[in-house]
């Protein structure tokens, strides 16, 4: 059986996307990947998406997740190993299915990236964030805490600056690797501090983030009192599986027109190929797109 549309991804983007393309009864198939639902399946309170003043992240997903399911979605939780774009139909691999169709929409996102610690997974959602525009907030008038030096942790910095009262950016080296503009920014606001040459060896805290644990270069310890903490170390498209089959860039998002990928009939939206907004709306917006794409495109190319 050829389906009308793979979409590979079952986050924001891909639900969204998944809605669109069942109401225009494309009878959309997606493989939301294993473990499905993306990154708001990480987070606990998504206070700015348009509609709920306040809602649980992973209610969010399962909700979005329903409404694609009740206008006729299949939807397999298992994560695509291998997809072979060359010829039409396109053939897309899981673990033990090979499955082939006319079209193809990729939502599979992106991941922050962590220190690793087991304290900040710990306490993720609890203090610990990687996203200021969503959670800075939450911090009115409190001191937090970045990790980076380069543009991601600038940005973070200022932004988290409308709300705290002091943000402190620790970063390991003796200097920042963001672009002059954006450090210049963060060294001339009053409101941030850096600290260099130190990394976080903890985040302390049991049931909230209160502060962390700082080792410098010379090996000298010390603990600095913290309400929150935003690790900025950058991002990671999940698109590994796609990187010899169509246009990725040098940080290995996805390169579209419109949504279109350098495949015809390949479409993206979401976080695989947005490296500047990342969030719940914009990815749900991009997915739209892709679905309304996929479906004009369908009409002449079927
Ligand atoms: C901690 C945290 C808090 C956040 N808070 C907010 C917030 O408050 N408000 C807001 O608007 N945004 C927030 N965001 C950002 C928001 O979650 C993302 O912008 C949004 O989820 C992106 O949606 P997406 O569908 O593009 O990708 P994702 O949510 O990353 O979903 C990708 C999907 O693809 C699947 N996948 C990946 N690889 C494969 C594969 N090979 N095969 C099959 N499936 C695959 C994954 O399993 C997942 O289902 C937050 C992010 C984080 C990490």
């Amino acid at each position: 059986m050829t389906e009308n549309v793979i979409i590979i991804g079952g986050g924001p983007a891909g639900l969204a996307a998944a809605i669109y393309n069942a109401r225009a009864d494309l009878k959309p198939f997606v493989l939301a990947g294993s473990p499905p639902g993306g990154q708001l399946t990480l987070t606990s309170e998504v206070e700015n998406y348009p509609g709920f003043e306040a809602i649980m992240g992973p209610e969010l997903i399962d909700r979005m997740r329903k409404h694609a399911l009740k206008f006729g979605t299949r939807i397999v939780d298992k994560n695509v190993l291998k997809v072979d774009f060359s010829k039409r139909p396109f053939k897309v691999y899981t673990t033990d299915e090979t499955y082939e169709a006319k079209s193809v929409i990729i939502t599979t996102g992106a991941k922050a990236l962590w220190l690793g610690l087991e304290s900040e997974t710990r306490l993720r959602g609890k203090g610990i964030s990687a996203c200021a525009t969503c959670d800075g907030f939450f911090f009115r008038n409190k001191v937090v805490g970045v990790v980076g030096g380069g543009d991601t942790a600038m940005e973070e910095a200022s932004t988290l600056t409308k709300f705290a009262s002091k943000v402190i950016v620790i970063h390991r080296r003796n200097e920042f690797r963001a672009s002059k503009i954006m450090q210049d920014r963060v060294l001339n606001n009053p409101k941030i501090e850096v600290i260099w040459n130190t990394a976080v060896e903890e985040v302390l805290g049991e049931s909230r983030v209160e502060g962390v644990r700082l080792k410098n270069s010379d090996g000298k310890t010390s603990e600095l009192k913290l309400d929150g903490l935003f690790i900025a170390i950058g991002h990671k498209p999940d698109t590994e599986v796609f990187k010899d089959q169509i246009e990725l860039d040098k940080k290995g998002y996805i390169v579209v027109k419109q949504s279109m990928t350098s495949v015809p009939g390949v479409f993206a939206g979401g976080d695989c190929v947005d490296h500047i907004y990342k969030q719940a709306a914009t990815a749900v917006g991009m997915g739209v797109a892709a679905a309304l794409d996929t479906e004009r495109w369908l009409e002449v190319n079927s």
